[in-house]
């Protein structure tokens, strides 16, 4: 089964500016998947179109065999979306934030309490749970979206560029705890422009170059090759 099934994917914005020309990628259930290049490749649009954040121009979306046309509200419940930027209320406390996620999934108070301790404690976040995010360093903003985003427990966590400006010791906590994620299940496809990233974290990967997938396979295979 896959996860993602993208075919003949464009993006043109309305600026006129094609950032996406048809591209075709699968990623299998249960993957730990990337999506590597440059700056300005085409990944935030990708993924934005597979999240619902941004609209497509043409082509065809399947998330967790659900159709992006037909079928958006499945496919948001498979979806966990950790975007670029953060994008929750500065002033409101932690524990708020992703109790209040819960909420819009409609997961009774007592679930979304547990699911909030467990996922706060995994990312080192239950301390600072009355503290209004603000006051959270870069690292563990980056973090409280990752809780957030799993507290309907999706079976697909997306990421774009989870650690971009994070430093190396918060960096590689969190590779830790994708990695558990992945073991126990959870299908994990990120965005990075991190050679290193890509290569001691995921199993397959796609390159992607000014709006079309340049090559495909797994890690290990390429990039032994440059
Ligand atoms: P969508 O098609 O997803 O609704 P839009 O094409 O409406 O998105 O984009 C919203 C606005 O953001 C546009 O006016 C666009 O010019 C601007 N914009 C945002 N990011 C960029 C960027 N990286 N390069 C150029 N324009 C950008
Ligand atoms: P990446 O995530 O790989 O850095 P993006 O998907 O953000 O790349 O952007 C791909 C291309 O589309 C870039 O050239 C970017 O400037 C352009 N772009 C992104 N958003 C918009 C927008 N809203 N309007 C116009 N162009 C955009």
């Amino acid at each position: 089964a896959y996860a993602l099934e993208i075919s003949g994917l464009t993006k043109i914005y309305d600026n006129g500016f094609q950032a996406l020309n048809g591209i075709d990628l699968n990623v299998a259930s249960g993957d730990f998947f990337a999506l590597l290049g440059p700056n300005g490749a085409g990944k935030s649009t990708t993924l934005g179109i597979v999240s619902s954040l941004v609209n497509k121009t043409e082509g065809s979306v399947k998330v967790n065999g659900f159709d992006l046309d037909t079928q958006r509200e499945q496919v948001k419940r498979s979806l966990g979306v950790v975007p670029q930027e953060f994008n929750f209320n500065t002033f409101e406390k932690v524990i708020d934030i992703v109790v209040q996620q819960a909420g819009y999934y409609g997961l009774p108070r007592k679930v979304a309490l547990e699911r909030a301790e467990k996922y706060l404690k995994q990312l080192d976040l239950w301390e600072k749970r009355d503290v209004q995010s603000r006051m959270l360093s870069g690292g563990m903003k980056r973090r409280l979206m990752i809780a957030r985003a799993l507290m309907h427990e999706p079976k697909i966590l997306i990421l774009d560029e989870p650690t971009a400006g994070v430093d190396i010791e918060i960096r590689r906590t969190m590779w830790t705890f994708l990695t558990r994620l992945n073991q126990q299940g959870t299908t994990i496809i990120l965005t990075t422009h991190y050679l290193e990233e890509a290569e001691s974290l995921c199993r397959n990967l796609a390159i992607i170059g000014r709006g079309d997938i340049i090559a495909r396979g797994a890690t290990k295979e390429l990039l032994k090759e440059k």
